[in-house]
């Protein structure tokens, strides 16, 4: 007998007839003999609807507050289960974060985990009941409520799944898993039945529509087999695990991509110590995260230095360039808001040559001009004209053909 942790995000208890439905699967396994815990979120919307209701109120309602009023969406969910769970027969209770006693920090609307108490979980099961807990929320040492930070209910699974040592952490949404790349922008995307943390980690862009990055980095930690997969349609999902040495991992994972990146280049700056660190501490003090950076091999005694960071940041960061360039003696600042990255992800990439003359190829047989190129151990990423972003993806996803089935992977 297993102990599984099943987490249901907001659309899949949406309504009554939703509730219904999970309460209908949960049924099931406990009837398959698992010991359960359910985490769930709020009603779809009604987080959303919740925050809406504090801004008619004030521009900026304390962070305290904010909490005690959000935490209450996923009290009426988790309620409305264990009536359900009831109604057939099945024993349920449960739990707001602060009864579990989920303790985590005083940063109200993004507080972190610091402890989860599992003994009246524990008591709960044993009884044989499934546990069913209010996601997305904590207690602070002196009895305040806290919530994680939007989506956090994914991390409240995870953290739960890590103190009870649960045997899997099924995270069931509305896609069916993660797939080689957004199934929107390519036909061919297909469903991954496995991925390493690290390389979930780095898809984030199109993960994190499927999960809260924190939670996986939490899973990767506390090495929590952690499931993605679908609450309406059957399917194995895909299993997020630790790489395994034995398992034949193909090279690589999937395509992922930003379109909401800017490009940033101060030019004809002096060759000399210091530079980068003026431009670039002047940028990230601002509190402005700043993704990929490159400095040209200096030519004549003087260097350009590209940057990328969030299109919303972009004018912003302009700004900031425009009033350190006299003291770094800069020629010039110049903005590039039509941008997009495109990365190839896997870790199977570590011991293959070759993966990126082949990613160069396919893009220059669509005759696509890569203005960045930066690789990392498991990626290797491209910075190109965003109107040229779907077919570099479809490109890709081609050219490594990764709508077939791969070696290390079992057929679906
Ligand atoms: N209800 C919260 C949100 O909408 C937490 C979650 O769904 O995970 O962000
Ligand atoms: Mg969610």
């Amino acid at each position: 007998m297993s102990l599984i942790v099943q987490k249901f995000g907001g659309t899949s208890v949406a309504s009554v007839g939703h509730i219904e439905a999970v309460a209908d699967k949960v049924a099931r396994f406990r009837g398959e003999g698992h010991d359960i815990v359910v985490v769930l979120s709020a009603m779809a919307g009604e987080t959303n609807r919740l925050v809406a209701l504090a801004h008619e109120i004030m521009e900026q309602p304390t962070p305290r507050e904010m909490d005690v009023l959000l935490s209450t969406g996923e009290q009426v969910s988790v309620s409305l289960l264990c009536m359900a769970l009831e109604r057939r027969g099945c024993g349920a209770r449960s739990f707001t974060g602060g009864q579990v006693r989920i303790l985590t920090d005083e940063s109200h609307t993004r507080a972190r985990i610091r402890e989860v108490d599992s003994t009246r979980l524990h008591a709960q099961l044993e009884q044989g009941n499934v546990v069913v807990v209010a996601g997305f929320q904590g207690v602070t040492e002196n009895g305040c409520i806290t919530t994680l930070g939007r989506g956090g209910s994914d991390t409240t699974a995870v953290a739960l799944a890590a103190a009870l040592e649960a045997d899997e952490c099924q995270i069931y949404t509305d896609v069916k898993g993660v797939y080689t790349t957004d199934p929107r922008m390519v036909d061919g995307a297909r469903l991954l039945r496995h991925i390493t943390f690290e390389e979930m980690l780095e898809l984030a862009s199109l993960g994190a529509r499927v999960l809260q990055i924190r939670a996986v980095e939490f899973a990767g930690k506390y090495k929590v087999p952690l499931r993605v997969l679908s609450t309406f349609e059957e399917g194995p999902g895909t299993l997020i695990t630790l790489e395994e040495e034995e398992m034949e991992t193909p090279a690589i994972a999937g395509v992922a991509f930003e379109r909401d990146e800017a490009k940033l280049t101060v030019k004809g700056v002096p060759d000399v110590p210091g530079v980068a660190y003026k431009v670039i501490g002047a940028v990230s003090e601002q509190g402005i995260e700043v993704d990929v950076i490159v400095q040209n091999a200096a030519a004549e005694g003087s260097n350009d230095i590209t940057f990328t960071v969030k299109r919303g940041d972009a004018e912003r960061t302009r700004q900031i360039l425009e009033q350190v360039m006299p003291s770094v003696s800069a020629q010039s600042v110049e903005l590039d808001t039509k941008i997009a990255k495109v990365s190839l992800v896997g870790v199977g990439m570590r011991s293959h040559a070759g993966i990126a003359s082949r990613m160069f190829k396919a893009l220059a047989g669509e005759n696509i001009n890569i203005q960045i190129i930066t690789t990392s151990e498991i990626k290797i990423s491209v910075v190109i004209e965003e109107k040229y972003l779907e077919l570099a993806v479809r490109a890709l996803h081609g050219a490594f053909e990764l709508e077939k089935h791969q070696s290390g992977e079992a057929e679906t």
